[in-house]
């Protein structure tokens, strides 16, 4: 197996025929690795818009492409092709979070009517991967971010060009290649059930029949005796949770009780929580009351 990294940059424009912004591809970068990790090829080509003749000065100042830069690029179509021979077969394609993919399919989705990244067998997210070698949790970071704490120097890359990012890839890939590590996040992206998945948006269930909603998560036990709380009143739903009033018939503690029910591609994630009331404020007296 081979492995590519690929990298896009994008210029968001207006398209006027979906009402909306899309985030335009303008640069396709890619390095090839063979089995040893030893670089077998590079694929970088630029992108004419087909939205605009200019950049946003955001995309400029990010990438230093130029307008006349982007205008001596190729067609989408023809980029892809172009990349997909250049690609082959039996690869493992990475990208710095799965941001890209997102970016990629849509413009397959909305210039040239396709669904299916047909060029990716499988797929990791070398972010992810890097990361948790890095021992960084919680939030993402920056490609540079991630090439200083591997203890490169951010400025023998030339940042934000899709080239210069996937050779920063690279060297982290090396530095960190772990087969045991990657495996658990490569998917295989030439199934019905990955493209599912990618469409897939979570949402809150509104519903209080709905088959996902799991009464026995619904139940609450006093904080201050530990005995099972009544409910004393119904259901409401408001900020994606559904809430009610719940009393201790023990020790007559009340509280809101909170629980949300997100549904992701294959699951049903249950949060629950409580608000007791504000604690009853002392009256104030007048002159206090004058004075502020
Ligand atoms: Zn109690």
């Amino acid at each position: 197996m081979k492995y590519i990294i690929l990298d896009l940059e994008w210029n968001s424009a207006y398209s006027v025929k979906e009402s909306r912004f899309i985030n335009e591809i303008i640069e396709i970068g890619a390095v090839k690795l063979d089995e040893n990790l030893n670089e077998i090829g590079r694929y970088q080509q630029l992108v004419r818009s087909r939205l605009n003749k200019k950049l946003s000065s955001r995309t400029k100042n990010l990438t230093h492409i130029t307008n006349e830069d982007m205008l001596s690029g190729v067609m989408l179509e023809k980029a892809l092709a172009d990349y997909t021979e250049w690609a082959g077969e039996d690869t493992l394609t990475m990208t710095w979070s799965n941001t890209d993919l997102y970016v990629m399919r849509e413009n397959l989705k909305s210039f040239l009517g396709k669904s299916r990244m047909d060029f990716i067998e499988r797929y990791a997210d070398l972010q992810k991967f890097v990361q948790e070698k890095l021992g960084v949790t919680g939030n993402q970071i920056s490609l540079m971010s991630a090439v200083e704490l591997g203890g490169f120097n951010p400025e023998d890359y030339q940042a934000h060009r899709a080239l210069g990012d996937v050779i920063a890839c690279a060297d982290l890939f090396r530095k960190y290649f772990d087969m045991s590590a990657i495996k658990k996040y490569i998917v295989d992206t030439t199934t019905d059930d990955y493209y599912a998945r990618m469409d897939f948006k979570p949402y809150y269930i509104s519903d209080l029949t709905s088959p996902y909603v799991d009464k026995t998560k619904m139940q609450f036990r006093c904080d201050l005796c530990g005995t099972p709380m009544k409910r004393v009143g119904k259901w409401k739903f408001a900020n994606n949770a559904f809430r009610a009033n719940f009393k201790c018939s023990i020790c007559e503690n009340e509280f809101s009780g909170r629980v949300r029910f997100k549904k992701t591609y294959d699951s049903v994630i249950v949060k629950s929580n409580f608000v007791k009331p504000e604690p009853q404020k002392e009256e104030k007296a007048p002159e206090q009351a004058e004075a502020n």
